[in-house]
């Protein structure tokens, strides 16, 4: 239920964090508009403390656009530990995520998100309106009847990992120039965006 783009790099997360022995619990991804909600009542018209000030009503959680995910440390004596958190903010930043600790009026060390559309929800709700909308961009056939090549890199000298078939779905992690970085069969490459559609 997360972005392709997120959950590339998130699988790229876990893979850094366990090289240096950390272990990450993933806490929250994808939020309903129900479940976030459900949240908001949370210490407002429901018991316990305030979690959240996104209503879900107005789409303002990055939680609800796919695009933000909460992780803990997998140690029951360090589950929110700053200077674990720290740690992994700091791998997180070098692959290119966002970091709810470096927020100013509600710190969320556990939150991690795409930094494309800004550290709020008013580009997405301004392009897209909808959460709904937005996933439908996720995904995209290719449209050429001899099929496209999955470049490695963005340069092509390095090769190619297999021909898509005219028709396939591709998942996109982005656009950029001539290309779409996208995932198929589990391979992430680089595609001619001309003939994704
Ligand atoms: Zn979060």
């Amino acid at each position: 239920m997360l972005h392709p783009w997120l959950d590339y790099r998130l699988g790229i997360l876990l893979k850094k964090c366990a090289k240096k022995r950390i272990y990450l619990i993933i806490t929250e991804g994808y939020r309903s508009k129900a479940y976030q909600d459900a949240l908001y009542a949370k210490g407002r018209t429901k018991p316990g403390k305030v979690v959240t000030n996104a209503k879900g009503s107005t789409y303002s959680s990055q939680h609800m656009w796919g695009i933000a995910f909460d992780i803990a440390i997998n140690d029951s004596r360090l589950l929110y530990d700053h200077a674990m958190l720290k740690k992994v903010a700091k791998i997180a930043k070098k692959i290119g995520l966002g970091w709810g600790g470096d927020w100013r009026s509600i710190v969320d060390t556990p939150h991690f998100y795409l930094t494309k559309w800004g550290s709020t929800t008013a580009t997405l709700k301004t392009i897209y309106t909808t959460p709904d909308v937005f996933r439908k961009t996720w995904k995209k056939k290719v449209k050429r009847s001899k099929g496209l090549l999955l470049w490695k890199a963005q340069s092509k000298l390095t090769g190619c990992y297999l021909r898509i078939p005219n028709g396939a779905t591709v998942d996109v992690l982005y656009a950029k120039g001539w290309y779409m970085k996208v995932r198929y069969r589990g391979k992430v490459g680089y595609v001619n965006r001309k003939f994704v559609k």
